[in-house]
C-alpha cells in the first residue's frame, strides 16, 4: 500500500468508524450470535491480492458487526465499560502510523519522554506524591505481575538467580481481582502462597485486623510475607480497602503495598473523591487503567512506583544487542526494564490525544456525569418496591438485587441482555446473585439509565 492509497482507503476506514459510532445505538448491545456463527461466515484467505478494503468492509458489516458486542454503546453497563473515545482512536492510529517500537530510550526518545511527561503530569493532576515514577503498562494484570516481581526481588535472597523459595506469601482479599492470583501463579508460587483475607460483610473491604493476624501467623510458621494488594474499587462492587491501615501494617512488616485502582483510579482527578485514595501516597506501587474510565482505547494501564530502581533491578537483563551509549550513560530511562515484554508500543500518544482533546476539566466532567447518573439510579432503587442495593454504591457502580430473590434477579438480567437494549453482568454479594450496573460509557445519558431502569422494573 502506497501512501496515496493509504490516504484514499484510510478515509474510507475513518468514514466507516464514524458511521458505526453514529449508528451504534441501532445495534443490540450484546451480540446474539451462536458459537461458531462468525467462523462459519468467513471465507478462506484470498490467494490473490484484493488491493482494496471494499471486501473487508463488507465483511465487517455482514459478519463482524453481528458478532460484535458493542462496548462503545451508551447502554453498555456490563463489567467495567472500556471507553475508546474517538480522540483516543486517532491517537492510536498516529501511534501505529509512526510504527515506533519504544523499548529503549534510544529506539525513540519521544516515545519514552512523552510517556514520562504524561505520567508525571497525570500524577500531579491526581494528587499522587512527587516520588512516584510512572510507566504505561498494557493492562492492570501486567501491572500486578510487575508489582509481585518487584516485591520478590526486594525480599529475595538472590531471587534473580535462584528464583522463588516457595515460602513467600502474597495477601489479597476475597474481593481482589483475579489478576493477583494469576500473577502469583506466574511467578512460580502456588495458591498455597496466596492468602485471601476476609472482608467486612457490609463494605466488602479487606479486614485489616484479619490481615495483621494472618501475617503474624505466617511469620510464626516461618513463612515470608512479601506483598499486600489493596484495592480501591473492587471489580465486583467497587469496595475500597482501608489503605491507611494496610499501609501501617506494610510499613511495620516491610511488605510491598500494591494498590489496584484499575477502575476507580481516574476518580483521583476529582478533589471531592480524593478521600477514597487516602494512604495511596504510602504505597509502593499504584495502578489505574486509562482504558476503563479515562476514555482511552484499550489497552493502556497507568502504573506508578515509589521504587523504580528496585523495579529495574528486578527486571533488567542487558544482552549485547541492546547495548547503546544512551543506556550506558545512565542519563535515560529504558522502559523495557519496567515491564514484562521487551517491545512496547507508543501508547502515550493515545492518552495524550485524550487529555488534549478533553482537557483535565473535560475528563473530570465526564467522571462526575457518570457518578451523578449512578446516584440518580441509586435513589430510584431506594424507593423501589422490587429492588434493593446489594452493596453500597461506589462512584458510578451500583450493585442491585431483586427482593424476590436470586431467580428474580437472574431473570431480569437475562431479560435485559436478550432484549439487546442494554447489557449488564452479575456478581454474587454475600451469597446473593446481584446485577452490577457499571455506568461509564462516554455517550451514556440519563435516558439510557432510565431505559434500563424501566426494563428492570418491568
Ligand atoms: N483490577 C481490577 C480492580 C479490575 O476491575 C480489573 C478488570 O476489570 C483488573 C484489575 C484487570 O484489568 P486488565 O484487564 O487491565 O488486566
Amino acid at each position: 500500500m502506497k501512501p496515496d492509497e493509504f490516504r484514499r482507503v484510510g478515509h474510507e476506514v475513518i468514514d466507516w468508524i464514524a458511521d458505526y459510532r453514529e449508528r451504534i445505538e441501532t445495534f443490540p448491545v450484546l451480540s446474539p450470535v451462536a458459537p461458531g456463527w462468525v467462523r462459519d461466515h468467513l471465507a478462506p484467505l484470498p490467494e490473490q491480492p484484493e488491493h482494496g478494503f471494499d471486501g473487508l468492509l463488507h465483511d465487517l458489516d455482514t459478519v463482524v458487526l453481528p458478532g460484535t458486542t458493542h462496548w462503545q454503546h451508551p447502554s453498555f453497563f456490563a463489567y467495567f465499560p472500556s471507553n475508546a473515545s474517538l480522540p483516543s482512536v486517532l491517537g492510536d492510529l498516529l501511534s501505529t502510523g509512526l510504527g515506533v517500537q519504544g523499548m529503549l530510550w534510544a529506539t525513540s526518545p519521544a516515545a519514552t519522554e512523552l510517556e514520562q511527561h504524561l505520567m508525571a503530569e497525570l500524577a500531579k493532576a491526581m494528587a499522587l506524591p512527587d516520588h512516584f515514577e510512572g510507566v504505561i503498562q498494557d493492562t492492570a494484570s501486567s501491572a500486578a505481575l510487575v508489582a509481585v516481581l518487584t516485591a520478590l526481588h526486594r525480599h529475595g535472597d538472590d531471587w534473580r538467580n535462584k528464583g522463588v523459595r516457595g515460602d513467600e506469601v502474597v495477601y489479597v482479599s476475597g474481593q481482589t481481582h483475579s489478576s493477583l492470583a494469576k500473577a502469583t501463579r506466574i511467578v512460580g508460587l502456588g495458591e498455597d502462597n496466596l492468602r485471601s483475607i476476609e472482608v467486612d460483610p457490609d463494605t466488602l473491604a479487606m479486614n485489616a485486623d484479619a490481615l495483621a493476624a494472618q501475617v503474624a501467623r505466617d511469620r510464626a510458621d516461618g513463612l515470608r510475607p512479601i506483598l499486600v494488594c489493596a484495592s480501591i474499587g473492587t471489580t465486583s462492587t467497587g469496595a475500597v480497602d482501608p489503605v491507611e491501615a494496610i499501609a501501617d501494617l506494610c510499613a511495620a512488616e516491610d511488605l510491598w503495598l500494591h494498590v489496584d485502582a484499575a477502575w476507580a483510579g481516574p476518580a483521583a482527578l476529582l478533589p471531592e473523591h480524593r478521600h477514597l485514595f487516602a494512604g495511596v501516597e504510602r504505597a509502593d506501587s499504584f495502578g489505574a487503567n486509562a482504558h476503563k474510565w479515562l476514555l482511552t482505547a484499550f489497552d493502556l494501564s497507568l502504573y506508578w512506583t515509589a521504587h523504580p530502581d528496585t523495579l529495574v533491578q528486578a527486571l533488567t537483563i542487558l544482552p549485547e544487542y541492546l547495548r547503546n551509549d544512551a543506556t550506558e550513560s545512565g542519563a535515560v530511562v529504558d522502559f523495557r526494564d519496567w515491564q514484562v515484554p521487551l517491545g512496547r508500543r507508543f501508547r502515550a500518544l493515545k492518552l495524550w490525544a485524550v487529555v488534549r482533546w478533553y482537557g483535565l476539566e473535560g475528563l473530570r466532567q465526564h467522571l462526575r456525569g457518570h457518578i451523578a447518573l449512578a446516584e440518580a439510579l441509586e435513589a430510584k432503587v431506594e424507593h423501589s418496591r422490587d429492588w434493593l442495593t446489594a452493596a453500597p454504591r461506589s462512584l458510578a457502580l451500583l450493585t442491585i438485587r431483586h427482593r424476590d430473590g436470586d431467580q428474580a434477579t437472574r431473570d431480569a438480567l437475562l431479560r435485559i441482555n436478550a432484549s439487546g437494549e442494554a447489557y449488564v453482568t452479575h456478581t454474587v454479594v454475600n451469597g446473593h446473585f446481584a446485577i452490577r450496573v457499571a455506568i461509564g460509557s462516554e455517550t451514556t445519558e440519563a435516558r439510557h439509565v432510565d431505559a434500563l431502569w424501566n426494563r428492570l422494573e418491568a
